[in-house]
């Protein structure tokens, strides 16, 4: 089973992907998390991704592509039960790069679920949110916040705000996905793959209705 999470900054898509590849069995891939470990690590990649991350502007196709298309590779070589893609593909053009890597491995799509949230709970998902700089679990100030302030209930480590989370960026990341995202839906949708999932209410309803919509159809 392969999935393409869409769906606003702030929507749920990683918390929400994180959830289903455990009880499906499937490759998490998150192109924001592997840049900002690049980022961490300072590698090419990442001083290449920097600058465009912490304005809240799009990574150039090319290199989330390499980085995507090398990790989508080595499952085919490893375990193979499929991928959900939770913040890939942004653009035309990674989406129609999506449709030759899969076409490749002879393993179709299977379904675009598009997360939706009005925009000014997604600024307060984003402004509130809080990660942990040991393990990366997700907080959020008012709607997760960990046992102990600042702490990781999971691995003690210390959690962060991400740069680009500040109010200012995540309405260009709104903006961003708006203008350059969002188009995809159409793209998709003209071959009957998406399904639309109300993004508001708590972590469990929201993981219910996405379990309810990526059942086999009638
Ligand atoms: P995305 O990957 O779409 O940018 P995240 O999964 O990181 O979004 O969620 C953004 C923030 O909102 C995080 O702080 C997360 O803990 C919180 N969050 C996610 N889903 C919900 C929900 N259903 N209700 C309340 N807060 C949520
Ligand atoms: P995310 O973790 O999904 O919120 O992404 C954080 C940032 O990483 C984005 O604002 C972009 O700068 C970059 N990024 C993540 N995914 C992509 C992508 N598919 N294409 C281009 N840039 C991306």
């Amino acid at each position: 089973m392969n999935i393409v999470m869409m769906g606003p900054p702030g929507a749920g898509k990683g918390t929400q992907a994180k959830i289903l590849a455990e009880r499906f069995d499937l490759l998490h891939l998150s192109p924001g998390d592997l840049l900002r470990e690049a980022v961490r690590e300072g590698t090419e990649l990442g001083r290449k991704a920097k600058t465009f991350m912490d304005a809240g502007l799009l990574v150039p196709d090319e290199l989330i592509v390499d980085l995507i298309g090398g990790r989508i590779r080595e499952e085919e070589a490893g375990r193979a039960r499929g991928v959900i893609l939770d913040g890939f593909p942004r653009t035309l053009r990674q989406a129609e790069a999506l449709d030759e890597l899969l076409e490749e491995s002879g393993r179709p799509l299977d379904a675009v679920v598009n997360i939706t949230l009005p925009v000014e709970e997604a600024v307060r998902r984003l402004t509130g949110r809080r990660v942990c700089r040991g393990c990366g679990a997700n907080y959020h100030l008012l709607y997760k916040p960990p046992r102990a302030l600042g702490v990781c209930d999971l691995c003690g480590g210390p959690l962060y705000q991400r740069t680009d989370d500040t109010e200012e960026t995540a309405r260009s990341r709104l903006e961003v996905y708006r203008r350059e995202t969002e188009p995809l839906i159409s793209y998709y949708a003209r071959r009957g793959l998406v399904r639309e999932v109300d993004g508001r209410g708590n972590v469990d309803t929201v993981t219910d209705r996405l379990v309810k919509a990526l059942r086999p159809g009638p």
